[in-house]
């Protein structure tokens, strides 16, 4: 069976008040920041499916019988529909995030469940004992943060932003440029606080605005005074000297991996994800963040620039973006001619998401118009889908 998608939208204060309604013409009658679209059977934010004339949550379409759902190897492997997709429209910068490693969540949820902290408290690290892999496939020009720096590269920024308070710390990292002292390094300035963060943080902000010998530096410098204008005082201020800074060009993609320090900052895209909502918080952002807990889940491996873009693998209409994760694939597929049909087979439990254009999705007898937005969902016990018309599509499965 097929079933189009109801979805819901996530108003988060980040989110743009255009993006979706220009790209997608998705209404915006109040004008409020439409941050998410989700398209998956998360609690919360699950979307409906129309099923014998009234809508049910796709959970419980699930729940009503999983294995035909979501298939025999993804009922068992997972219990769930294992992904969540969604349309991300950031106007304003994310917090800096870091998503622990399964074993480790698992772990986490399990101590903090023992030490009787409530699901929803402020101070809770492990919402669930799942990791949180995600791609970002960029629709606009996408700006965001990756990976540590070459530690060279993070020792000659923090020279260059003439921030003498931490001088002697710079100093060490630059004579010792291994993990340990990365980990030392940031744990140091994460750590600030009272009058020596607003010293630093002040510092940093004297010391930037116009200035870089290279066009790395003038990058990272110009990251902070532009998030100095959302998150003045925070001491992800320094992030940027950290961080890779990069803007993906529409069309391209970025994994981000666990125990990766990651930020998105202005821009459009799709992102997938595994069913998971633990983040662990490293700055921009008034909320809970555990140093320790963080740096515990950190990974203090540089990651050159060059290396962050997820190289595409082309097979004719169908374009793959590979990932090191078993909770989901996704293909772009794009369909030029009118004229064609394509023939997918189906494995598992599938969510199409038409981008552009205008395609038609049947099978057994049913069909499903999508246009720019629309989403479909596919059971897994559905043999294969057509498709006809010209567009293109997201098509994640398992
Ligand atoms: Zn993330």
């Amino acid at each position: 069976m097929l079933y189009s998608l109801q979805n819901p939208i996530q108003n988060y204060a980040w989110g743009s008040t255009t993006s979706l309604t220009e790209l997608f013409g998705i209404a915006n009658d109040q004008n409020e920041p439409q941050a998410e679209v989700w398209m998956g059977a998360h609690p919360n934010g699950c979307s409906l499916v129309k099923k014998d004339g009234s809508l049910v949550l796709l959970s419980e379409l699930i729940a009503q019988a999983p294995e035909q759902v979501l298939g025999e190897r993804i009922s068992q492997t997972f219990g769930e529909l294992p992904y969540l997709l969604k349309l991300l429209a950031a106007d304003k910068p994310l917090s800096i995030q870091v998503h622990p490693e399964k074993s480790k969540a698992a772990a986490g949820f399990e101590r903090e469940n023992a030490q009787g902290i409530p699901a929803n408290a402020g101070n809770r690290n492990y919402r669930d004992a799942n990791h949180k892999p995600e791609l970002v496939y960029a629709l606009t020009p996408y700006l965001a943060m990756n990976a540590f720096r070459p530690m060279d590269e993070i020792a000659d920024l923090f020279e260059q932003s003439g921030c003498t308070l931490l001088a002697e710390q710079v100093a060490v990292l630059k004579a010792c440029q291994d993990s340990d002292h990365l980990c030392d390094f940031f744990r140091f300035i994460l750590t600030l606080d009272g009058e020596q963060k607003q010293d630093a943080v002040n510092q940093l902000l004297d010391n930037v605005s116009g200035k870089g010998e290279n066009d790395v530096a003038r990058r990272a410098f110009s990251t902070v005074a532009m998030l100095a204008e959302e998150y003045p005082g925070d001491i992800g201020l320094f992030s940027p000297l950290f961080l890779n800074v990069i803007e993906l060009a529409p069309g391209e993609a970025m994994f981000l991996d666990a125990e990766t320090p990651h930020a998105y900052l202005k821009g459009t895209g799709v992102e997938i994800m595994a069913n998971s909502d633990n983040v662990l918080r490293a700055g921009l952002t008034p909320k809970h963040m555990d140093v320790e807990e963080l740096v515990a889940n950190t990974r203090f491996v540089p990651v050159p620039a060059a290396e962050l873009l997820t190289q595409p693998v082309h097979n004719g209409i169908v374009c793959n973006f590979p990932v090191p994760v078993n909770d989901f694939r996704i293909d772009i597929i794009t369909m030029t001619e009118q004229v064609n049909v394509h023939d997918q087979p189906v494995s598992s439990a599938e969510i199409l998401l038409c981008l552009d254009g205008a395609v038609t999705v049947q099978a057994d007898g049913q069909q499903i118009a999508l246009g720019a937005g629309e989403s479909a969902f596919v059971e897994a016990c559905t043999n294969a889908y057509q498709l006809h018309g010209c567009g293109r599509l997201v098509r994640i499965s398992v």
